[in-house]
């Protein structure tokens, strides 16, 4: 890709009403567009890191086994009536829209009623169980506050696995099985260094749920962190007795706050029973389905991205989600300065890297300073001066110091 070509670009400020720094940085970069509190489209850079961070995930969860569908938006209230989530004073973040025949209809916040209504085509015996199916999907939510760019968004990509399982102890070990898959999913990631499979509030369901918490002022949840053992627990259910039960020691943590970038459920059989989802034993008898759903939001996950992982400069992202492998950036329009980028994009790009070529008529000076507020893990500097010595710079984004390689280094080391 030419940076010439490029349709957005830098800015030296963010909306005014902006007042999250990833928003902040995503927007000036030229990765989002605020379209009103709390919903943001992807632009070209920001949707490749998008893509990106959905397919680590996707890998990852064809990995373990789970098949992906994709669920409407629009939701019949009838299933949720039976679950008693239809109600505005049960779940207050309702979007709700109408037919002309005034039919009322809901924007889904969530899929585990129309997924246990549709499983009832599917499921109905024991030997169809166990499995996990899950989408990649838009949520929208009457969010109450949206004052955290990407991180919180009325309307938002959220990756939902649902298990269904014959009895509890196999939805333990499916349970299990995705807290691995999970902290593989955030070590891919990058976030693998600050993120805790932490104990949160199993809601009515079960007695814990463990949320995916990584470390930053950004967040909006408090945790106990035990630093040695890598794990935590959530304020919400900071108690003696808690801790006890899942043997924490108050004097071993530390308060630190944390934005949850994703939550394993046991669901137990609330919804199988609610909505008549059962499977028949050997023994011919209906038994409920046990279930468990699993999230992970993919622009939250951006969002903590570019809030843990930028400096005074711009963003800085982790190698698997940069939204480039190369930024390119040649100095002067020199015709040999031009032939050697072209040469050495090509080879690159031959080997399967994705090159962005700042090949504006520009400064230097600016070149340097968008190409820091971008973030592309890695920069290459062709020069005038780099290339009569047969040199090339290379600078990892985050360190301090630039690598003088030879040009001929340059076309297999990168
Ligand atoms: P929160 O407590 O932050 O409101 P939640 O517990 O309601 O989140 P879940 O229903 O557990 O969220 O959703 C699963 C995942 O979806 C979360 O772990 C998070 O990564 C993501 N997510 C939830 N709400 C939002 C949102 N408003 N914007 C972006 N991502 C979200
Ligand atoms: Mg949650």
């Amino acid at each position: 890709m030419l940076q010439s070509k490029l349709f957005t670009k830098t800015r030296k400020e963010g909306p005014k009403d902006e007042v999250s720094k990833n928003a902040e940085l995503l927007i000036r970069a030229g990765f989002i567009h605020k379209e009103m509190a709390g919903v943001y489209s992807f632009l070209p850079l920001g949707l490749r890191v998008f893509r990106k961070i959905e397919n680590i995930i996707r890998e990852e969860m064809n990995n373990a086994g789970a098949q992906e569908l994709l669920l409407t938006t629009l939701q019949d209230k009838e299933s949720w009536q039976k679950s008693g989530r239809w109600d505005d004073e049960v779940v207050d973040i309702w979007f709700k829209t109408k037919l002309k025949n005034d039919t009322e209809l809901g924007l889904g916040t969530t899929h585990e009623e129309p997924l246990v209504a549709l499983m009832k085509n599917f499921i109905s015996s024991y030997k169809d169980l166990p499995f996990g199916t899950y989408q990649i999907q838009t949520k929208f939510r009457n969010e109450v506050r949206a004052k955290s760019g990407i991180m919180r968004g009325r309307e938002f990509v959220m990756k939902d696995l649902y298990s269904f399982c014959k009895n509890d102890e196999e939805q333990k070990e499916y349970y299990e099985k995705m807290k691995e898959v999970y902290i593989k999913v955030f070590q891919r990631l990058g976030l693998g260094d600050v993120t805790y499979p932490t104990f949160a509030s199993g809601g009515t369901f079960s007695k814990y749920s463990h949320e995916f918490q990584t470390i930053t002022d950004a967040g909006e949840d408090i945790i106990y962190l035990d630093e040695e053992k890598g794990i935590a627990v959530n304020k919400e259910v900071y108690t003696d007795e808690v801790l006890s039960d899942i043997g924490l020691v108050k004097d071993n943590l530390v308060e630190k706050k944390a934005v949850e970038v994703g939550n394993i459920f046991t669901l137990g059989t609330k919804f199988s029973e609610a909505l008549g989802l059962t499977y028949k034993d050997e023994k011919g008898k209906e038994i409920p389905v046990v279930m468990g759903s699993y999230g992970i939001g993919i622009g939250r996950v951006m969002g903590t991205v570019a809030e843990v992982f930028s400096d005074e400069n711009g963003l800085v992202w982790p190698e698997s989600i940069s939204p480039f492998d190369v930024h390119l950036i040649t100095i002067g329009d020199d015709e040999e300065i031009i032939n050697q980028a072209k040469e050495l994009k090509e080879s690159l790009e031959g080997d399967g890297l994705a090159v962005l070529w700042d090949d504006r008529d520009v400064s230097a000076g600016e070149k340097f300073a968008d190409s820091d507020l971008i973030g592309i893990s890695k920069r290459v500097v062709l020069s005038a001066k780099l290339m009569e010595a047969g040199q090339v710079e290379v600078k990892k984004r985050g360190e301090e110091k630039a690598k003088i390689i030879s040009e001929r280094e340059a076309f297999s080391k990168i």
